[in-house]
């Protein structure tokens, strides 16, 4: 979530709520009672948005708060083949997608592709991306007695 926009709304709503105070502190007697209810109730209603942008700004830092908690069971590693990827810090250990993890904030354990030992890479079970993770072993050769031009 963008806090920036929540931040200038908030400040906003708290201005307009000071100025309409100022203007009810000033209040000369020759206003009447009626122009002061009205500066009343604007001031009500700046206040009113200021609480709800606030609390939208409380919901975003804990979102962050929560975010940099799972963030910190990771760490970016380079793997033997290569690759750029984020590696779990606990049990069990596994491989997470860089991309869903910095563009999304979102953690997809990696799966093996295909026969691992042989492809070597893993991909992320959402956005698909495949990373080179172990060095692959060639297939093993096949061997035939069969040739169908020796005949
Ligand atoms: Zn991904």
């Amino acid at each position: 979530m963008d806090v920036l926009p929540l931040i200038g709304g908030a400040i906003q709503s708290v201005d307009a709520a000071l100025r309409a105070g100022k203007l009810i502190a000033g209040a000369e007697h020759a206003l009447d009672q009626a122009q002061l209810k009205l500066q009343l109730a604007d001031v009500i209603g700046a206040l009113a948005d200021a609480k709800v942008q606030l609390a939208e700004l409380r919901t975003a830092a804990n979102e962050d708060a929560e975010w940099t908690k799972r963030r910190d069971g990771y760490s970016l590693v380079k793997t033997p083949a290569g690759g750029l990827v984020q590696e779990s810090k606990a049990d069990p250990k596994h491989y997470a997608c860089p991309a869903c993890f910095e563009s999304d904030r979102e953690i997809h354990a990696l799966q093996p592709v295909g026969h691992f030992e042989y492809s070597g890479s893993m991909s992320c079970p959402s956005c698909e991306t495949q990373y080179p993770v172990a060095i692959p072993r060639d297939p093993p050769e096949l061997e035939r007695d069969y040739d169908p031009f020796s005949r």
